[in-house]
């Protein structure tokens, strides 16, 4: 078996691998440092959990051990696509080079440029550094990437997610040609190939097995769930969740429960917090200090749940955290990959249970035949019919939901879920305005609001049941609850066509004809005659 001691490496980055505790190198690890050291461009395709960012920065600190920089021009360079995973490539910098004298700046949003011009100026080694804010750098000129002799891309498939290709090519444009480039990726898209095949010099390809597939420290589970009423589903999925969290006990130490959308993530956590979980959200929408706050929180273990978007949580490294729970099922099968990646770390044992209702069955099959096996179905800890309710509750949280939205706020999740039928829905919501994306998304990640407790699927129902239509009832939470059960298609176009003819016949309150309508130049003649 390979050592550490067998790859050439710095006696001084050896001490601090020491240090670390680790023994023997990871597949990765043994694979990509040899050619890295050779100077030679390599390909690697693996995951996070797999030891790939030591594969790189070890390599990278080795040969940057030598030489100094020079004011403004980094002689190395690492591209992340979130500000987490680069802020976690900087503490592996960070780890590994304890014992030597090595200089970085770690370019991300959401922090001033004038501290990071700072350190730019001064001369560093390495910049880490994610693709938008590093050109917003460049561009400003105050970074010359003529002297990079390396460049790595991490998490490339990630960057092609997140729209960020066009960049990396730009940024491979603007550093010299005879850069030596590690390229990160945990899989091969054309596109991702394509990239490689133009960027990267004869590249050493090494290539880990993927974790689900060889992830046997991983207990992973799938519970169906169709929900007793269309309009519950979110509230007995957030039900049964809580019901899968206490099923493990103790052994749940921490997990990272994963949704589709940052408005479910929202809602998920302030639901959790609400039945009294330690739990909190994380995602893109939210700003960089919260970020950064729930993130140590959740590695330093004074926060159990973390409630996570893909994006937010990518690359994220929690070494012991026991569980991931998927709300959803990944739209994107890979993302499945990624997510249970995040328990059975570095060889522990994780345990991994998702929650599929009728509609995700297909996204379901898809990652099953991605993972190549099926995932075992586990039972409902509350039986068949989870979150049902009895017919004559259901009258009476309609009755509740007639109160005030700030008493509302204080309910029970299941207590507003009163939701009336598809039909006499559809008829309400013809009468409504066409929602404003923007605010609908605002409203649901909210934090601070009360009302947000409860996802507007659950907050639109009361008022389904209790009011008549009036004309400007929070038409937001509706049109939001037909997105987000799924409503697309037909009906919703239908929908949106009625809510605007709607919308034009409210919105302008004269009567259409020859009412208070008509045109001024018949109301002269009138009274002309009328004279
Ligand atoms: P990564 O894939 O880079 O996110 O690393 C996953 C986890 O494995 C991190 O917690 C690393 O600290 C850890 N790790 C990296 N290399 C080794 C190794 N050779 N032995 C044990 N753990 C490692």
């Amino acid at each position: 078996m390979t050592k550490f001691s067998d790859l050439n490496l710095n006696p001084k980055v050896l001490r601090a691998i020491e240090d670390a505790g680790y023994e023997t190198p990871t597949p990765i690890q043994a694979g990509a440092i040899p050619p890295a050291l050779e100077g030679k461009d390599v390909l690697g395709i693996a995951q996070t959990g797999t030891g790939k960012t030591a594969s790189f920065t070890l390599p990278m600190i080795t040969m940057l051990a030598r030489g100094r920089a020079r004011a403004r021009m980094p002689r190395s360079l690492v591209l992340c696509p979130t500000r987490e995973l680069a802020a976690q490539v900087a503490e592996n910098f960070d780890t590994y080079t304890k014992h030597l004298k090595l200089t970085k700046a770690l370019l991300i949003g959401g922090v001033s440029f004038g501290e990071q011009d700072k350190l730019i100026d001064k001369g560093v080694d390495v910049l880490i550094a994610t693709p938008g804010r590093l050109i917003d750098h460049f561009e400003r000129g105050k970074l010359i990437l003529s002297d990079v002799k390396i460049m790595v891309v991490d998490e490339a498939d990630r960057m092609l997610d997140m729209g960020f290709i066009p960049d990396i090519e730009r940024i491979f444009q603007m550093t010299p040609f005879t850069r030596q480039t590690l390229f990160f990726s945990a899989t091969m898209a054309p596109e991702i190939e394509r990239i490689t095949n133009t960027f990267l010099s004869n590249p050493v390809r090494v290539e880990v097995a993927r974790q689900a597939t060889t992830g046997e420290n991983i207990e992973q589970g799938v519970l169906m769930l169709t929900a007793s009423r269309k309009d519950r589903e979110a509230t007995e999925k957030r039900k049964v969740l809580r019901a899968l969290i206490d099923a493990e006990g103790d052994k749940c130490t921490n997990a990272i429960i994963f949704c589709n959308r940052k408005m479910d993530v929202d809602a998920v956590a302030k639901s959790l917090k609400k039945h009294g979980y330690d739990a909190a959200p994380i995602h893109g929408d939210l700003d960089q200090s919260q970020r950064t706050k729930t993130l140590d929180g959740f590695r330093n273990g004074d926060l159990r749940f973390l409630v996570a978007s893909d994006v937010a949580a990518r690359g994220l490294d929690v070494p012991s955290v026991s569980h991931v729970f998927n709300f959803d099922v990944p739209s994107h099968a890979e993302d499945y990959v990624h997510r249970i990646g995040r328990t059975g770390r570095a060889g522990r044992d994780g345990k991994a249970i998702m929650i599929c209702v009728p509609r995700d069955e297909k996204n379901l099959a898809d990652v099953e035949r991605l993972v190549q096996r099926e995932i075992p179905r586990v039972e409902n800890p509350l039986g068949d019919k989870p979150a049902a309710k009895p017919a004559k509750e259901t009258a009476k949280d309609a009755t509740k939901a007639e109160k005030p939205a700030s008493e509302d706020a204080s309910q029970d999740d299941t207590a507003k879920d009163t939701a009336k039928p598809e039909k006499p829905k559809r008829t309400r919501t013809r009468s409504r305005k066409k929602p404003d994306p923007a605010k609908v998304e605002d409203k649901s990640s909210a934090a601070d609001t009360p009302k947000a407790e409860a996802s507007p699927e659950v907050k639109a129902e009361p008022q389904a049941q209790a009011k008549a239509p009036a004309p400007d009832d929070k038409p937001q939470d509706d049109k939001q609850h037909q997105n987000r059960r799924g409503g697309r298609g037909g009906r919703n176009d239908n929908n949106r066509n009625d809510n605007n003819r709607q919308q034009n016949g409210r919105n302008d309150n004269r009567v259409v004809g020859l009412g208070d309508h008509t045109p001024e130049f018949i109301e002269l003649s009138f009274e002309q005659r009328n004279k």
